[in-house]
């Protein structure tokens, strides 16, 4: 893999040179602080350093609320909403938030594939660039390391002041085509980053664990400070369940069919007609989104469906926290595993 060393004040003139190729969305400043990714105006309103955006790249792909179709009841006639194709460069992404759109790769073009979705999706390039971990990240965990450049076609891994840039594919490699500030790297090292936040146990084994902790009071312990805002679900990069609805003009004549974002932890969310709620208590809806992350797809797909990005616990406002959900769930597995064996134990003894 072909590396370059990059100056930190050449970043600006990389970004100037991507505009001239196509339009280059990064993290900008939203207040004091909050981050977002939008299309860049000035390679010099760029945010390199950046714990994480409030909303993940996916509203680029999956936009939250999105028109479908419209229709003419007066003409009969239906028409679908088809997404434009455009050329897109998502410059200095963390690598969590790649592993992401992966993911969401898989549930939007895996069945029934989205048309409008791989529109989106096929114009879209990805500059990754290296992350100190705070106090909410937790990526690790999930098998993400910090410098994990799959999907990338570039990537930027600080050292000191400046960048190491790693040239991934073939597309990368012609993004850099007339950039002339690049400075060949003989060796390269990588060095890993050091996570503060951390589930207990490898990943692979939290499907087993969630096999013996339906019924634990962690549930009903945590649900007592969930007030159901569905902020989890909603900054999250890897929810992708929405609503349909209609709307019809005042004239009953024409009207039109959207999706929004909408999230398992919202009381509405598994409401049926007659108002029956399949997961009315918010200990189910916990519950439901946390084996949604790590088990029900995990199953079939051997990794978790949780990228480590620590949004549901940043922005949750009662502080709900999903390592410590899944540590606690960890401590409840150890002691169902701890009693089996005391038990065992004491009936071989006693000669049972
Ligand atoms: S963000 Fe926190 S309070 Fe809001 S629904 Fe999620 S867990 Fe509950
Ligand atoms: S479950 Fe939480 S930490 Fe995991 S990807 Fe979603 S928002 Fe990020």
């Amino acid at each position: 893999m072909e590396c370059y060393h990059l100056p930190h004040q050449t970043i600006p003139i990389l970004i100037d040179h991507l505009m001239t190729l196509a339009t280059v969305i990064a993290p900008h400043a939203k207040g004091e602080k909050s981050f977002t990714y939008a299309p860049v105006a000035h390679s010099r309103d760029v945010v390199l350093e950046y714990n994480r955006t409030l909303l993940s790249l996916k509203k680029f792909f999956l936009p939250p609320v999105e028109q479908l179709l419209s229709y003419s009841i007066r003409n009969q006639t239906v028409s679908e909403t088809i997404a434009e194709a455009v050329e897109r460069i998502f410059f200095a992404v963390h690598s969590y938030e790649m592993q992401a759109i992966l993911r969401l790769d898989h549930n939007m073009l895996e069945g029934h594939p989205e048309k409008n979705y791989i529109t989106r999706r096929t114009g879209a390039r990805f500059i990754g660039i290296s992350f100190e971990p705070d106090e909410f990240h937790f990526s690790r965990s999930v098998g993400i390391r910090v410098e994990e450049m799959g999907g990338f076609d570039l990537f930027l891994n600080k050292v000191g002041e400046d960048y190491h840039l790693f040239v991934i594919t073939d597309a990368g490699e012609k993004m850099l085509t007339g950039f002339q500030e690049l400075a060949p790297v003989k060796s390269a090292g990588m060095f890993e980053r050091h996570f503060k936040n951390k589930i207990k146990y490898h990943y692979n084994r939290l499907p087993e664990v969630l096999d013996h902790v339906y019924q634990s009071e962690v549930w009903q312990k945590v649900a007592g400070r969930c007030v159901g805002c569905g902020a989890c679900n909603l900054t999250c990069p890897t929810c992708y369940c929405f609503d349909v609805m209609d709307t019809l003009d005042l004239s009953v004549q024409s009207g039109e069919r959207s999706r929004r974002w909408d999230g398992c932890l919202l009381t509405p969310f598994a409401e049926v007609a007659g108002g029956e709620n399949f997961r009315d208590k918010f200990s189910q809806r916990l519950r439901h989104r946390i084996y949604r992350k790590f088990k029900y797809i995990t199953d079939s797909e051997s990794t978790p469906w949780c990228t480590g990005c620590g949004r549901c616990t940043a922005y949750c406002p009662a502080g709900i926290s999903i390592t410590e959900i899944i540590n606690d769930l960890i401590i409840d597995f150890q002691q169902q595993q701890y009693a089996k064996t005391n038990v065992k134990t004491t009936m071989t003894e006693s000669g049972i």
